[in-house]
């Protein structure tokens, strides 16, 4: 029996330029535009693209996912909405979390100390290798340009009243692993973001799960590429 789709799928439009100051503004700008409808990543790519210099915004999924943890906004997508495809997002109502965003940060003369202990990089540490990305540099992974921020390195659901004087408490991270660090758990339940440690995964750990997968679920692949259901 087909599952009754509680909502028809209408997808939402640019509405004219997008002039706001920054990548976040403008986002921020097209999802409050379309409430309730489908926007994709070609729409918001293009409704963050700099309207002065015509420039793609190369953090714009960073800036996306600021909205929800930072502002507070509920942004869906395919993770939560089976109707949406991967790379569609939807706003269902304009209401944001209260209390989002207010992110203890550390001093300024404490995130000096911290940033001076971590040799102005990244402190992100991962099989042994440190990610070492200073500001400014273009990162090899996830492109775009380097931002060092402070991180609380214990959850702050489980500390919230970090201590903004202690450099003990903060580490250095690049954007990509403030992002990756924010999904290895689940803030809500508490559990491992599997299909996030999968996707920040080197492609030759993403292909050895990925024949994990096929073998679990009774498939073969032939030397061409081709994947067919073992036979019982
Ligand atoms: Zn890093």
């Amino acid at each position: 029996m087909a599952k009754k789709k509680i909502s028809r799928k209408i997808y939402g439009k640019l509405k004219g330029e997008y002039v706001q100051k920054s990548v976040k503004k403008r986002i921020e700008a097209l999802f409050l535009d379309n409430i309730g409808k489908v926007l994709t990543r070609e729409q918001i790519i293009k409704a963050a693209t700099d309207p002065k210099t015509g420039r793609q915004p190369e953090n714009w999924h960073q800036r996306l996912s600021e909205l929800r943890t930072d502002d507070g906004y509920t942004i869906l997508s395919w993770r939560n909405r089976g109707e949406l495809k991967v790379q569609e997002y939807l706003m269902p109502h304009k209401r944001k979390r209260p209390g989002a965003g207010k992110r203890v940060r550390p001093t300024d003369s404490t995130w000096v100390a911290v940033l001076k202990r971590a040799e102005y990089s990244c402190e992100w540490k991962e099989g042994g290798l440190v990610c070492g990305l200073k500001d400014g540099d273009i990162d090899p992974v996830g492109g775009g340009r380097v931002k060092l921020t402070p991180d609380h390195k214990s959850p702050h659901s489980l500390n919230p009243d970090a201590d903004p004087e202690d450099p003990e408490q903060w580490q250095v991270l690049c954007g990509r692993h403030q992002v990756t660090k924010k999904n290895y758990w689940d803030s809500s339940t508490g559990k491992l973001n599997t299909y996030a440690i999968v996707q920040f995964a080197p492609e030759m750990e993403k292909k050895r799960i990925f024949m994990f997968l096929l073998s679990y679920f009774g498939y073969t692949m032939s030397r061409d590429g081709r994947i067919r259901k073992k036979s019982k």
